[in-house]
């Protein structure tokens, strides 16, 4: 058993995520501040959720239980079962990748000798930031008759961030739009000036459109062996137009905006948008591309959830510390509108938005990926089994039977 402990950084300052600039939003979140603010209580508060015991000194060792620790993330360094694969194990995952690949043969794969095997682990870092964004602004609906209006005489308007909203999931994108409570007034349809009707797009108001069939000319042309002649066009009967189909020779048609009810509702929607931030680190010390980590499942070495993350720094690869300390701080200034407050005034229209870190999660997985070198043919060439699927990337595959279907 290791004594190598995985957790987080001593907590270091904690930091007001209340956006400035909106009193009350401030005051709601005050206490959280205060909390965050007080050294002691915050830092004795962390510690406790953070320290994970190793020393086992002092304790009494039970019997059929000798060798249970505490439980600690140390495997990192040690290859898991998937990396230790054996020459057989590595020919089988190369066998499925020819089968996945319509166009390559099998005879490389299992003819070609293996002149090593390597197993290795990537370690993967990843640091979820759930954000949540608030926008406002103006929009109306045709208004019906006897539809309830819930206007300033139901209370005082909530601000945008006194509305009651939840993420349905964490950690997920997803976005609501509702009206803010008492904001809802009725008014007359500005396009049909409340009249519920418009000028026919079509006639142009007059009720008549050209005849399509004769294109207006009130003639037909016929072709015969005499010659060409005409007769009197049989869809209008002469005069070269007909009455308008849209709006049945009326001129006008039902106003589109306030559905012909001559009233709109007009109210403040809130838009709120649930983003999940994601930043990766990936230490990968193949040829391999490092992005194909991402896409296969490892060994979870370490998790967290907290309102805001502190770096992990005690993991024994220092570049994971060093990575993990560089996204964390990163993560507080990368994503646009956190912590401020705009507002943008465009005609009647009052848009007002603000982002707020609601919660952060970061976790560290150790892939394995196992190099596998080999010669086919006096070619020599290496393909690279990962995951704990063993997906295999081998860019030279050296039985390609088709080689046009690459161009395609
Ligand atoms: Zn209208
Ligand atoms: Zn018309
Ligand atoms: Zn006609």
């Amino acid at each position: 058993m290791s004594t190598n402990v995985v957790h987080p950084t001593q907590p270091q300052s904690g930091e007001d995520v209340a956006p400035s600039g909106d009193s009350n939003f401030a005051a709601e979140k005050q206490g959280a501040a205060d909390e965050a603010v007080q050294p002691d209580a915050a830092d004795d508060k962390e510690e406790v959720d953070d320290y994970v015991p190793s020393d086992m000194s002092g304790l009494q060792t039970y019997e059929g239980y000798a060798d249970v620790g505490f439980e600690v993330a140390t495997s990192a360094i040690e290859f898991t079962t998937a990396a230790n694969i054996s020459e057989e194990e590595a020919r089988e995952a190369l066998l499925q990748f020819v089968a996945e690949n319509c166009c390559y043969g099998d005879k490389a794969a299992k003819q070609m000798q293996f002149d090593r095997i390597d197993p290795s682990n990537a370690l993967h870092y990843r640091l979820e930031t759930f954000c949540e964004k608030r926008t406002t602004c103006r929009v109306e609906v045709p208004h019906y008759p006897h539809q309830r209006v819930d206007g300033p005489h139901n209370g005082t308007r909530p601000l945008p961030w006194n509305v009651p909203v939840s993420p349905e999931r964490e950690f997920a994108d997803h976005e609501y739009k509702l009206p803010v409570p008492h904001t809802a007034e009725v008014r007359r349809c500005g396009v049909c000036a409340g009249r519920g009707r418009v000028r026919c797009g079509r006639c142009n108001g007059c009720g008549r459109v050209t005849c399509p069939t004769c294109s207006g000319s009130g003639r037909e042309r016929h072709n015969s062996e005499e010659g060409i002649y005409y007769t009197t066009c049989t869809h209008c009967g002469g005069p070269g137009r007909v009455c308008c189909g849209r709006c049945d020779g009326s001129g006008r048609v039902t106003c589109g905006h306030c559905d012909g009810t001559g009233e709109m509702t007009s109210f403040i929607q809130l838009t709120v948008r649930f983003t999940n931030n994601v930043m990766d680190y990936i230490m990968e010390d193949t040829p391999m591309p490092d992005e194909l980590v991402k896409t296969v499942s490892g060994t979870e070495l370490f998790a967290r959830t907290l309102p805001q993350v502190k770096p992990i720094s005690n993991f024994p690869v220092q570049q994971i510390n060093e990575n993990s300390a560089r996204l964390v701080e990163e993560s507080r200034t990368a994503f646009p509108g956190q912590r401020q407050l705009k507002q943008v005034y465009i005609y009647i229209y009052h848009h007002y938005w603000q982002t707020l870190v609601r919660t952060q999660r970061h976790n560290l997985r150790a892939v394995p990926v196992t190099s596998v070198a080999y010669t086919f043919k006096e070619e020599s060439s290496t393909f690279y089994v990962y995951g704990m699927e063993r997906k295999v990337y081998s860019p030279d595959y050296p039985h390609r039977c088709c080689w046009g279907c690459n161009i395609l």
